[in-house]
C-alpha cells in the first residue's frame, strides 16, 4: 500500500494539503468503486457503468497530476471533478431519491482540507466551493429530476443507506485526519516553544515559567535555585571554532543532565548559560549536588574534530529559596548576582547569595 503510495509521489514530506488531496482522492475512489458495484449488484442500473467507469479513471489522473507536482491544478481538478461527478449522479443518473444530494455537503470541509485559507487563489476557490455547494443543493430542491436510473421506494431505502454511510464514512475518516494533524502539529509547536534545539534542554521561556510556579510554591515545597556560566567559553569558541563549542555546549548539558535527578528542573537559558532548579532546601546540600556538578564538569574530556582535548569548568551563583524573598525576579537578581561574584572571585566555584 504505501510502496502504490510512494509510487504515486506521495512523501511524509508533503505539505498536509496536498496530502489531504491524496488521502480525499483515494476516498472517492473507494467510494465509487462502492457505488458501481451498488448500481450494478442492487440497482441493476447496467446503463451507468461506463459514466462510472469514465468517472474513475478521471479521478485517478489526480494522482497523475500530484505525482508531477502540479498541486494546485490537481487541488482544483479534484474539486470541479467532485461537483460534476455529484451534478451528473444527483441530476442525470439518480435523481434526488434516496437523498442522495446529502453528498454535496462533503464539498465544503473537502476545500478547507485541500486549499489554503491563507493563499489568495486558494481562498477563492474555497468561496467558490461554498457557494457551488448552496447552489446546487437549491437545485437539486427545486428542480423536477427525470433521472436516468429510476429507483423506485425499495431501492430508495438501498440508495439512503448508501448515502448515509458515505456521508459518514467520509466525515469519519477526514475529521479524524485532521484532528490526527492538529495534535501533532500541537505537539511539534510545544516542542518548539519549550526546548532548545542544541542541547534539548528547556529553553529560558519554559525556564521563566517553572521557576516562577516554583517560586509560588515555595512555602509548601523549598526548592534551591542555581546558574551555571562556563567559563572563558569565548576562548574555547575562538581557539577551536565555534562548531565545537557547539558540541561542547551539547556534550555538557547531557553529562550533567545524567546526573540529575528526574525531579530537578535544568534548562539553557542563554549561550552558554544553563539554569537548574533543585527540589533541595538547606544550603549544605545544595552545595553538595553543585560541587558534583562543577566536579563532573571539570572531569569531563570533550573533543574538537581533529581529536584534541578540551576541557571547561563553570561557576556558579545560586540561591536557596526563603520567604524573604519577594517575587522570582528578586531571586533570579540574587543568583545573577551570586553569580557575578563566582567570576569575580576567580571563575570555577560555586557562590550563595548572602
Ligand atoms: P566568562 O568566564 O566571563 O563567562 O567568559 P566567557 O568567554 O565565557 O563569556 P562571554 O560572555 O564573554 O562569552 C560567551 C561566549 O559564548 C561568546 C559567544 O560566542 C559564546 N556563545 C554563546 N552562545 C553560543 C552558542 O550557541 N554556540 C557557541 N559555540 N558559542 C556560543
Ligand atoms: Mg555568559
Ligand atoms: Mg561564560
Amino acid at each position: 500500500m504505501m510502496q502504490l503510495a510512494k509510487f504515486m509521489g506521495y512523501s511524509d514530506q508533503l505539505d498536509a494539503r496536498v496530502k489531504s488531496v491524496y488521502l480525499i482522492t483515494t476516498l472517492i475512489v473507494g467510494t465509487l468503486l462502492g457505488w458501481l458495484a451498488l448500481a450494478v449488484f442492487v440497482l441493476h442500473a447496467y446503463d451507468a457503468v461506463p459514466s462510472s467507469m469514465a468517472i474513475i479513471a478521471a479521478f485517478l489522473m489526480v494522482y497523475g497530476m500530484l505525482k508531477q507536482r502540479y498541486f494546485f491544478a490537481a487541488k482544483s481538478f479534484l474539486l470541479l471533478l467532485s461537483f460534476t461527478q455529484m451534478v451528473v449522479s444527483i441530476f442525470i443518473m439518480l435523481g434526488t431519491s434516496g437523498g442522495v444530494y446529502n453528498i454535496l455537503y462533503l464539498m465544503i470541509p473537502q476545500a478547507f482540507m485541500i486549499y489554503d485559507l491563507g493563499v489568495r487563489r486558494e481562498r477563492l476557490m474555497i468561496y467558490f466551493s461554498i457557494v457551488c455547494t448552496v447552489v446546487l443543493l437549491f437545485m437539486s430542491q427545486l428542480m423536477t429530476i427525470n433521472p436516468i436510473v429510476p429507483i423506485d421506494a425499495s431501492k430508495a431505502v438501498v440508495v439512503q443507506l448508501a448515502t448515509i454511510l458515505t456521508v459518514t464514512g467520509i466525515f469519519s475518516v477526514v475529521f479524524f485526519y485532521f484532528a490526527l494533524q492538529l495534535s501533532k502539529y500541537y505537539a511539534r509547536l510545544k516542542l518548539a516553544s519549550e526546548v532548545d534545539s542544541l542541547t534539548g534542554l528547556f529553553n529560558r521561556r519554559s525556564f521563566t515559567e517553572t521557576a516562577a510556579k516554583r517560586f509560588y510554591n515555595g512555602n509548601t515545597s523549598p526548592f534551591a535555585l542555581a546558574v551555571f556560566d562556563i567559563d572563558d567559553f569565548k576562548h574555547v569558541n575562538d581557539t577551536w571554532g565555534h562548531p565545537v563549542g557547539d558540541i561542547v555546549l551539547k556534550e555538557m548539558a547531557s553529562v550533567i543532565k545524567n546526573h540529575l535527578r528526574t525531579s530537578d528542573f535544568f534548562a539553557r537559558i542563554g549561550g552558554e548559560e544553563f539554569a537548574l532548579i533543585l527540589d533541595v532546601g538547606e544550603i549544605a546540600s545544595t552545595f553538595k549536588v553543585l560541587s558534583h556538578i562543577k566536579e563532573l564538569v571539570e572531569r569531563t574530556t570533550f573533543r574538537a574534530v581533529t581529536g584534541e582535548e578540551i576541557h571547561v569548568t563553570i561557576s556558579i551563583g545560586v540561591v536557596v529559596y526563603n520567604q524573604s524573598i519577594k517575587d522570582f525576579d528578586e531571586m533570579f537578581r540574587q543568583v545573577d548576582f551570586s553569580l557575578y561574584h563566582a567570576k569575580r572571585n576567580g571563575k570555577n566555584r560555586i557562590e550563595f547569595y548572602e
